[in-house]
């Protein structure tokens, strides 16, 4: 009989050297309520959408401000280690943006979203969505402020995505299962990744997407409340 693999994790205490420690953690929820409080004063919907890099983060807001846009004042801030590939995208459809790039940081943060708000005048606006870095791990521990968290997933990145993500689903209020036209070369089922994200979170709204093709974006729109 085949040996089964050794498993090895932290001894009691020794992950907490590591790990963003309370205090970061704290400061940071601190922070985040700040904004919240201003986006409340505002009337501003503020939407954190997540998910890794190539998911579709992008292409889904690109398709989404140009449903919304007429209707709503939107501003959309990216969050990127160095380029500003995002915002310029989503600045070709004449909405105003703003980048800001974390360096050598791995999530955006309550306290560069409070920087970046205090440079806008909030009053105008009624959207703002804020493109997190691509990155599904840290942010989840970093709340921002915003009123509706989004994760986007592709089918893309396989058959696991959901499942090795237990803590940012826990979190989220609207999950999309993203270049579903793909599913099928890709071997993946797009409704086992849903029965996944309600395994973790039974109250996530799952919405499937080809963002680029500009399916289920509309539905999107209407998990969103807008
Ligand atoms: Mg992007
Ligand atoms: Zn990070």
């Amino acid at each position: 009989m085949r040996e089964k693999p050794k498993l090895i994790g932290p001894n009691k205490g020794e992950v907490f050297e590591i790990e963003p420690d309370k205090n970061l953690l704290g400061r940071n929820l601190e922070l985040s309520l700040e904004n919240k409080e201003k986006f409340d004063m505002n009337n501003v919907v503020a939407i954190d959408v997540m998910g890794s890099i190539g998911s579709g983060k992008t292409t889904l807001l690109e398709e989404t401000v140009k449903l919304l846009r007429e209707k709503y004042s939107i501003f959309v801030l990216g969050g990127d280690i160095t380029t500003t590939i995002d915002v310029d995208r989503i600045a070709r459809h004449n909405v105003p943006t703003i980048q800001i790039n974390t360096g050598r940081g791995c999530h955006l943060d309550a306290n560069l979203i409070q920087n970046a708000i205090s440079k806008i005048d909030l009053s105008k606006i009624d959207i703002l969505f804020i493109e997190n870095v691509g990155n599904l791990i840290c942010p989840a521990g970093f709340p921002l402020g915003t009123s509706k968290r989004v994760v986007v997933v592709s089918v893309t990145e396989g058959p696991y995505m959901v499942k090795k993500h237990p803590f940012i689903f826990g979190e989220t209020q609207v999950v999309v299962i993203n270049k579903l036209d793909l599913a099928e070369v890709m071997e993946v089922d797009p409704h086992s990744l849903k029965e996944d994200v309600h395994k973790i979170n039974p109250d996530a709204k799952v919405v499937f997407t080809s963002a680029k093709h500009g399916e289920g974006v509309q539905e999107f729109i209407e998990h969103l409340g807008l």
